[in-house]
């Protein structure tokens, strides 16, 4: 390699790949001119990036290459060089990346308030998870949670989600002790029958209340699904609350729902979007929120826009809401601005009773 680059040209290995720096190459054919050169000299894989002068840094040029090479690889007509293209995604396959990203914290979770209905008064918070994906920004969950159920990480993913909301919760908990942390758990959590021992023992680590707990699921995670369902009775028994989450969009079997150990309906967002003030608008949000009250359950409308849902809903008898109408979802530290201030000693004397 060195002998097919210029003298003054950097050549090294980094992990099990090596570089080159081809320092004032000008141009992608001139690059391609020494890949060939080391390609004969070789029997390598190359992956080439260009940048001008600051274009970008070091990292994200190492990045570009990575991609490169991966595309290098992949080449079917022998060459055995690419260069980096921008329509180029991510140089090993999303899933790889997705196993790494677990164990070296690139997960990120942020927090959206839920409010009680009419006041709007902080009564929950639901944790949704993040990607802060190295080169590609933060990815939604839609684009990475169900490739983690795929490939059979959701359980490593899930555990870290419940570890660091509980955390988090723990101490919010401190300034507020009836806030209600609310974790998604993907059916496939629920295969594994590990899991209702696993949210136990992180409760005990982390210290939040199992009663600050909200497990959410959806119907179809539970319908037929004994094992499962068991689980969440362990986890009920223990005081953790279930929430059935988009309810109204799967099976609604109304004769399971009286026998699950379920105390939250969460009504699903596009119930919430078809509210118009006309009684064909709510039909469905008016059955889910009776059945809710007839079962004595907890009610929560998701994906609350406006001012004018929220009221619909209040007149629904809808207990609680979340939507961008009251908060997009919230770093750590954005979501702690609204909690109460106030003097802790106030709340844990409440708690505790006054010091002797
Ligand atoms: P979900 O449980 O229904 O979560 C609510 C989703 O609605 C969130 O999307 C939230 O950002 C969005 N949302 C909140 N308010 C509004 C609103 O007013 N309007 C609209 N249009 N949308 C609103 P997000 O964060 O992209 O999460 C998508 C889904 O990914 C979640 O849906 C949940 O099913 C899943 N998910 C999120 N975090 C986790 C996790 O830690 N584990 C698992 N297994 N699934 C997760
Ligand atoms: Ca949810
Ligand atoms: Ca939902």
């Amino acid at each position: 390699m060195r002998r097919s680059v210029l003298g003054g040209d950097p050549v090294g290995r980094i992990g099990d790949k090596f570089a080159a720096v081809l320092q004032d190459i000008r141009s992608v054919d001139n690059a391609e001119a020494v890949a060939r050169r080391i390609a004969a000299a070789a029997p390598a894989r190359i992956g080439i990036a260009v940048a001008a002068p600051g274009e970008y840094g070091p990292d994200d040029l190492l990045d570009r290459a990575a991609m490169a090479l991966q595309q290098a690889r992949l080449r079917p007509d022998g060459a055995r060089w690419a260069c980096f293209e921008p329509g180029m995604t991510g140089g090993t396959p999303l899933a790889e990346e997705l196993r790494v990203a677990v164990g070296e914290g690139q997960l990120r979770l942020v927090y959206q308030p839920i409010v009680g209905l009419p006041d709007g008064g902080l009564a929950g918070v639901e944790a949704l998870v993040r990607w802060a994906h190295p080169r590609r920004g933060t990815l939604d969950p839609d684009a990475f949670v169900p490739l983690a159920e795929r490939i059979g990480i959701i359980g490593d993913l899930g555990r870290w989600v419940l570890e660091q909301a509980s955390a988090q919760a723990a101490r919010w908990q401190r300034r507020m002790p009836a806030l209600q942390l609310s974790v998604n758990v993907s059916p496939r959590q629920l295969d594994d029958d590990r899991f209702a021992g696993q949210v136990l023992r992180i409760l005990e680590r982390t210290g939040l209340f199992p009663g600050n707990l909200v497990i959410e699921v959806t119907e179809g995670a539970v319908i037929g699904e004994p094992a499962s369902v068991a689980q969440l009775a362990v986890l009920s028994n223990a005081g953790i609350r279930i929430a059935l989450d988009d309810f109204g969009t799967g099976y609604s079997s109304l004769r399971y729902l009286a026998r699950l150990p379920v105390d939250v309906l969460k009504l699903d967002r596009g119930f919430v979007a078809e509210l118009d003030g006309t009684s064909r608008g709510s039909a469905v949000a008016q059955a889910v929120l009776r059945l809710g009250q007839i079962l004595n359950l907890d009610t929560v409308a998701e994906g609350v826009e406006s001012e004018a849902q929220a009221r619909e809903l209040t007149l629904l008898g809808c207990q609680k809401a979340q939507g961008y109408h009251y908060a997009r979802p919230l770093s750590p530290d954005q979501f702690q601005r609204w909690l109460p201030t106030g003097d802790l000693s106030r709340y844990e004397a409440e708690i505790w009773g006054p010091e002797v």
